[in-house]
């Protein structure tokens, strides 16, 4: 990946390229983010750039063996740890064997298609689903194996270490001597989504560099670019087929998000169905009709999808309190969803939103944290119970 193919960030890859070119090299950056916004595709491209036998104006030349090596995910030199479980594609490894390189071709499928990936997509690649991963002492041997050896090309050596955040204490101790000790020419790459979460060891050994949301016209550009628009406008938004317009306002910055929510187009059809089922059984005082509806969310296989259902839920409600507010031209709803608001707008109180907002994170938040998903929504439907008509 070179700089050029990353939506955005024109300072930051500019100050990544600036350091390579003056030899000032953190041996440990710590890039930190909202998932999907780039962090693993921003280290592909520094690596790159920095094993590139031609780099030119501040970019990798994109061609060289090295370039097609880690582009490909296959450069003997390039190295990734993320976290792990035993799970459905482990096959006979036992957990206390369980390293990164398990799964590695797993891990390449996705990240090479695409470096955008959520969290959970991962999850969902490597065959952990529902179950917690985390990085283990096994691990951290290897990892100190790995980089005991001289580098195989003679250059950099890289370690692509996705969420250290869920680096185990044992593990951590063993690796923070490397880390604060590398090997000559060893790079270290933690991408973390939850920096206050990563160990103080690790953080405070780290070069930290902050990847902000990206702007709405770069996950436009960047969509754009992935097909999703006609390009009949200068504006790249404007250009946009309206389901990916409404995805580049509505992610957040995230560009993973937008692209997930884009190819599950399906699961927004069913999130509509689903949505206008619960509001009117909530509407209607039938309690059980919306525990039902939660009952199929919360059955669903993936918690990223779980997650999707209450992001658009909220999206959903913003969008009816702007119409409520005769703001509609700032609700950027597709036709039917538009429909589906304007109808819903006249009958629940215009505080429902607001009021709810801070139910639908919580809820997103314990998804993540594996508490049982049919209380959690079974609590949140009585939320939206006790709240859709309060004044
Ligand atoms: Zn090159």
């Amino acid at each position: 990946m070179r700089f050029a193919d990353i939506a955005g960030y024109d300072a930051l890859k500019k100050a990544l390229a600036g350091m390579a070119d003056s030899g000032r090299v953190a041996h440990a950056m710590l890039l930190y983010e909202n998932d999907g916004c780039g962090a693993l595709a921003l280290a592909l491209a520094y690596a790159q750039y920095l094993a590139c036998e031609h780099p030119h104006d501040g970019d990798s030349c994109g061609h060289c063996p090295s370039c097609n090596r880690i582009a490909k995910l296959i450069h003997p030199d390039l190295h990734f740890v993320f976290p792990t479980n035993t799970g459905s594609k482990s096959g006979k490894t036992k957990a206390e064997n369980i390293v990164s390189d398990v799964y590695m071709e797993d891990f390449r499928a996705l990240a090479v298609e695409n470096p955008y990936f959520l969290e959970s997509q991962l999850m969902e690649a490597i065959g952990l689903e529902t179950k917690s991963w985390g990085v283990n002492v096994a691990e951290a041997k290897e990892l100190l194996r790995i980089l005991s050896l001289t580098s195989i090309e003679g250059g950099w050596k890289f370690v692509v270490f996705y969420l250290p955040e869920m680096l185990g204490l044992q593990a951590a101790n063993k690796l923070l001597k490397l880390v604060e000790e590398p090997p000559e020419k060893t790079l270290f790459l933690f991408i973390t989504h939850q920096p206050q979460k990563v160990l103080q060891t690790i953080f405070s050994r780290c070069q930290s560099l902050r990847i902000p949301p990206l702007p709405v016209e770069d996950v436009a550009a960047a969509l754009s670019a992935r097909g999703y628009g006609d390009g009949t406008s200068s504006s790249a938004l404007a250009s946009l087929r309206p389901e990916a317009a409404e995805q580049a306002r509505m992610c957040g910055g995230s560009l993973g998000t937008a692209l997930y929510a884009l190819r599950n187009g399906d699961d927004m059809q069913q999130f509509e169905q689903w949505f206008t089922q619960l509001m009117d059984a909530l509407l209607s005082g039938s309690l059980v009709d919306a525990w039902a509806v939660g009952d199929q969310i919360a059955a669903l296989s993936s918690r990223e999808k779980q997650k999707a259902f209450c992001i658009f839920v909220s999206d959903m409600l913003r969008k009816i309190f702007l119409m409520q507010q005769k703001m509609e031209d700032l609700s950027y709803a597709t036709a039917s969803r538009g429909e589906i608001c304007k109808r819903l707008a006249g009958k629940i109180s215009p505080k429902f939103a607001s009021r709810m907002q801070p139910f639908l994170d919580k809820t997103v938040y314990y998804i993540d944290r594996n508490v049982s998903q049919k209380i959690l929504f079974t609590d949140l439907i009585d939320r939206m119970s006790v709240n859709i008509n309060r004044v």
